[in-house]
């Protein structure tokens, strides 16, 4: 909120001001993002939001660009294109603005890229720094960015021709400031591939991935690191939200700095030196049974290193905490975060082409294997709002609900905080107690995290309910005919009386099912077009055509009819489906299609 204006940014990376406290738009800005840029998205079309600073708004688009807008007209003052668009970079995270400098990450370690993050300046646009979080070809060594000096020590821990496969590492969300220390901490993602066994045939740790390192504000030059999952094959990202507190912790106050990342532990750092205080799970997993204090590694489960028969991992892709942003409240002393309790099976693809990047990884074939690693994944997966003592390292209290798919949560200097829910309610809690002291139902998941701001002495909470991102495409699986409406901004405040208007008709309603065409290929053909769905189609539209972006075993008879020219020929780019005609053959597409068909004959009775 800035002179009475609050600022919103949905898909596609369209910013718009309102009267914070009327809701009357003020100005709308629309990057014109090409949709093609959605084929790249891993996660959908997600945008995680905007910064602010002296009088300008930041925006990052899906296609690489930061945006600095004025705040008052919307109008753009500069721009500057952050990656190269030959490679499979997207941006979804939110710019930062610390100490003078605009920072932002990238995308696209689902697809082949090398991560990094690049700090401009505020004012004009100038680049200062770049710090790439994974070594490139040391052929080409040094580069000129601000991680040279650390580049050497980072490429001791891969083996093999790493960088032909990008490498991965990208920064696509959480970043931290300490201006007094002049510190920048980075959460680094996964590896690209996901498979090590294609990234680093022989192993090591694979330094930046899945760790968090800390910067100099100034130069963008390491400081420290600490890496969560050494080796991590499991999209074990370390990205997600960091908190910076100052914790008394046996009899002295530390400076620390808390994330619950992907794979499943609550770590408590120093933040001055990177020491690890603290480790312990937030949830069941089955990777590692611990950390070693004395070194800081995790003690994994050999069990977890997949080959190309299936193996159950705990917590899957998804994490254990994903983007959903966590809280902090000095006042109660305890952190609030959304956990999810989940099970993949993974397995190692046969091959793996660096010109055709991808995940390494297999979904298909081994289906014995498969059906009980979902079954068991279906039966053991939930999620609910855990209040945790980061001190003591204990959940203290958690929401009773237990179903997967919420959103972040907010503390406020109230005692009280506040979550979007899957039961498509906006909720509040007692920080202290977890007691629900109110609810309302606002017809959709606010899977975002609410923010809360003051004008003229009155307090609102602002939050985005929409449902959309990588959980939910997994989760459609299970709750298919849920949350296809309209994504809104809502607005509360003490004693409001706005009602909130029944969503349009058309965007509730599922559109009536066909029963799917007859299934006329061959086992073989339906095999191919299993494996080729797996490699191109799985990360958006789910495993086995479970859910996803849109779930393909719903097909209209106008999309089987339009299907080689909705996949080859485009003619839903404006949707965000672009064409695969540079990846896919027509042969190879009419396979897809069979195995979708025999996909939907297989679950039409249910
Ligand atoms: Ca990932």
């Amino acid at each position: 909120e800035i002179a009475g204006a609050l600022f919103n940014v949905q898909p596609w990376n369209i910013v718009t001001a309102y009267d914070a406290a009327s809701g009357k738009v003020l100005w709308r800005y629309d990057p014109q993002v090409p949709t093609r840029f959605g084929r790249l998205a891993c996660c959908d079309i997600v945008s995680r939001g905007l910064a602010v600073w002296h009088g300008k708004i930041y925006v990052a688009t899906l296609d690489g660009r930061l945006i600095a807008l004025d705040a008052r007209s919307g109008k753009p003052v500069w721009s500057v294109l952050t990656v190269d668009n030959r490679k499979n970079y997207t941006i979804t995270g939110a710019p930062r603005v610390y100490g003078g400098k605009v920072l932002i990450g990238n995308g696209g370690a689902e697809m082949g890229v090398r991560g990094y993050v690049t700090a401009y300046d505020a004012e004009t646009g100038k680049q200062a720094w770049r710090f790439y979080t994974v070594p490139g070809d040391p052929a080409k060594m040094p580069e000129g960015a601000a991680s040279d000096s650390v580049m050497a020590k980072a490429a001791k821990t891969w083996t093999g021709e790493w960088w032909k496969a990008g490498g991965g590492g990208t920064v696509w969300d959480s970043l931290a400031y300490d201006p007094a220390l002049h510190l920048v901490y980075i959460g680094v993602g996964n590896g690209s591939p996901w498979a090590q066994t294609f990234r680093s045939p022989g192993g090591g740790d694979n330094l930046f991935l899945a760790s968090i390192v800390a910067l100099n504000v100034d130069t963008g030059h390491y400081v420290w690191h600490y890496q969560t999952t050494p080796g991590e094959e499991w999209d074990y990202t370390a990205t997600q939200q960091m908190i910076l507190a100052d914790l008394r912790i046996g009899g002295k106050v530390r400076k620390v700095i808390m994330q619950a990342p992907k794979n499943g532990f609550f770590y408590v750092l120093d933040r001055k030196t990177g020491e690890l205080l603290s480790a312990k799970t937030t949830v069941p997993i089955n990777w590692a049974t611990g950390i070693d204090m004395k070194t800081g590694r995790p003690i994994e489960n050999p069990a977890v290193r997949y080959g190309k028969v299936p193996v159950l991992v705990s917590p899957g892709a998804g994490g254990a905490h994903n983007f959903n942003p966590m809280a902090y409240s000095p006042l109660s002393g305890l952190v609030y975060l959304p956990v999810s309790e989940t099970y993949m099976g993974y397995a190692a693809a046969d091959s793996f082409d660096p010109a055709h990047p991808g995940l390494g990884t297999s979904f298909a074939g081994y289906d014995a294997e498969r059906k009980k690693i979902s079954e068991y994944a279906d039966a053991h997966s939930r999620g609910w709002l855990s209040a945790r003592n980061p001190v003591t390292q204990k959940e203290v209290w958690r929401t009773p609900d237990e179903q997967k798919g919420s959103g972040g949560g907010r503390a406020s200097a109230g005692k009280r905080g506040g979550q979007g829910n899957i039961a498509t309610t906006f909720a509040a809690y007692r920080a202290d107690t977890g007691k629900k002291v109110w609810q309302m139902p606002v017809q959709q998941v606010p899977i975002a995290a609410p923010i809360t701001y003051m004008l003229d002495g009155v307090q609102y909470i602002a939050v985005n309910a929409g449902w959309g991102g990588g959980l939910a495409h997994v989760e459609r699986s299970n709750y298919s005919r849920l949350f296809i409406g309209k994504p809104r901004l809502l607005v509360f405040k003490l004693g409001g009386t706005a009602k909130l208007p029944p969503m349009p008709r058309e965007s509730v309603e599922v559109p009536e099912l066909s029963p799917p065409p007859k299934l006329t290929a061959t086992d073989d053909v339906v095999a191919r077009g299993e494996q080729l769905y797996g490699q191109n189609c799985a990360l958006c539209h789910g495993v086995a055509a479970r859910g996803g972006v849109k779930d393909l075993r719903h097909l209209s008879p106008q999309t089987h009819a339009d299907f080689l020219a909705i996949v080859l020929g485009g003619k839903r780019a404006a949707n965000g489906m672009a064409s695969f005609a540079d990846v896919l053959t027509q042969d190879q597409a009419e396979a897809v299609h069979q195995y979708l068909i025999a996909r939907a004959n297989q679950d039409w009775d249910h």
